[in-house]
């Protein structure tokens, strides 16, 4: 039989390598919980017209990038979600979370996404992303939040050198103004710009700006900004933001180029970069979308957010040599020296796991030098060791593996000599 591999641009994500992930995903809960924000989980799948509508028609996202799911009895017109925030959106107008007491609404997501992309270090067609919402609220002080989270998460994760590129995308009447200066400037290179560039011109303007093809950049070097378009309001605003980061200490550089690759972005728009690490070198990406809640058909709320996945941000810590504080290794192997002793082996097992403590045994009929090896393979920090003397006497020989060192302890304390023990090292 030929063998089935697995789809480009996915992994699996083995033991050995599952507890980073179950590390990373801990930090982030914990993190979100000290935030004040809660776990909302929706549909892997959504309408599909949900991303139409809210990623926006003229996104790589909508354009190339997706995944539609059918099924032949049914001609309900499905999308594998690429992004968390339009599924987030469409779930708080569905339960008019706007009619909430507690305002602003924030939550935070975690779970996969799907894009249909070119696979490379760091960009898959299967990631995790882990991302928060808060809805609600216009006030400056929050879009400060959601950015300092996203920092802490990394900060707290061991990365450094990290930059903030923080930048103001104006609201739709600010955009306007600046939309006819700007269309100026790029109808005069317009034949020099690359394809997907002259594309753009006529459809998303802004985001040409966002062309990461060095001759477009240099061709757009001089356009008009749009920071220079900004209502006093929209520019207080701004200001407000920077304040409260400067508050907490967390360095940013305005990019006036920085346009995020989504329609619905308002105002606050930035990204997470760290400096060294290559070709995909943007861990985090958000800003404000106070349309986006009226376009999904639910009162008129202003909200912000960031996204950033679990597999650049891995990428990132492999790049700096960060080392995360996971252990694999299981507390305590039960090895015997006679078969008697199997069944006491297996109760003591049983008694050992419901105590808290992690342990296994034998299941291979292995010699006792075998058992050991297995043992060290486990990464057990105890051994616990029955043979005919011990059955006899109702003991136990406990073995510290890191030391070598031994000792007798009597059959019922073994569970709570090992708990205290352990607990002591933690
Ligand atoms: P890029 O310009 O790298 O394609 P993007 O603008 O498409 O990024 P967002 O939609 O803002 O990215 O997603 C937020 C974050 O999710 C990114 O900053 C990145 O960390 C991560 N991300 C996006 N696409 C992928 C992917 N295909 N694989 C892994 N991580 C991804
Ligand atoms: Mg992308």
């Amino acid at each position: 039989m030929t063998r089935i591999q697995i789809p480009r641009g996915t992994q699996d994500i083995m033991p050995g390598t599952v507890e980073l992930w179950q590390y990373v995903e801990a930090r982030a809960r914990d993190l979100s919980r000290r935030y004040n924000y809660q776990e909302i989980r929706t549909p892997l799948f959504e309408s599909t017209e949900l991303f139409q509508r809210g990623v926006g028609e003229t996104t790589d996202i909508v354009e190339k990038e997706m995944y539609s799911v059918s099924n032949p009895r049914s001609d309900d017109a499905l999308t594998l979600r690429p992004e968390g925030t339009a599924g987030v959106v469409r779930a708080y107008v569905e339960h008019k979370l706007y009619g909430q007491p507690n305002q602003p609404v924030k939550v935070y997501y975690l779970g996969p996404m799907f894009r249909h992309e070119r696979p490379q270090a760091g960009r898959y067609r299967q990631f995790v992303q882990f991302g928060v919402e808060a809805i609600g609220s216009s006030d400056p002080a929050i879009d400060a939040e959601v950015i300092a989270l996203a920092m802490r998460f990394y900060q707290e994760m061991g990365l450094t050198g990290l930059s903030v590129e923080l930048n103001s995308v104006g609201t739709l009447e600010d955009r306007a103004r600046h939309r006819e200066h700007l269309l100026a400037h790029l109808n005069g290179v317009r034949s020099e710009l690359c394809a997907d560039c002259q594309s753009r011109i006529d459809r998303n303007p802004l985001r040409v700006l966002d062309c990461k093809n060095e001759k477009c950049r240099t061709l757009t070097k001089d356009a008009p900004s749009i920071l220079d378009y900004l209502s006093d309001e929209s520019a207080a605003h701004f200001e407000a933001v920077k304040g409260y980061l400067s508050a907490l200490n967390i360095p940013y550089t305005v990019n006036p180029r920085l346009v995020r690759g989504l329609d619905y972005y308002t105002l606050t728009a930035f990204e997470i970069k760290m400096a060294e690490i290559g070709a995909v070198e943007t861990l985090c990406g958000g800003g404000r979308y106070n349309g986006l809640v009226a376009e999904l058909g639910g009162e008129d709320m202003p909200g912000i957010g960031f996204a950033l996945s679990i597999e650049r941000l891995l990428l990132a810590l492999a790049k700096q040599g960060v080392q995360l504080p996971v252990s694999g290794g299981i507390d305590c192997f039960v090895a015997i020296q006679t078969p008697d002793a199997k069944q006491e082996a297996f109760i003591l097992v049983d008694e050992l796991r419901r105590a808290g403590v992690s342990a296994d045994l034998d299941y291979l009929d292995r010699k006792m030098k075998a058992q050991f090896k297995q043992a060290d393979r486990l990464g057990a920090a105890y051994t616990a060791i029955i043979g005919e003397a011990e059955l006899a006497n109702g003991t136990v020989v406990l073995k510290e593996m890191a030391t070598g060192e031994q000792q007798e302890v009597k059959r019922d304390q073994v569970a709570a000599v090992l708990a205290e023990r352990l607990a002591a090292r933690a």
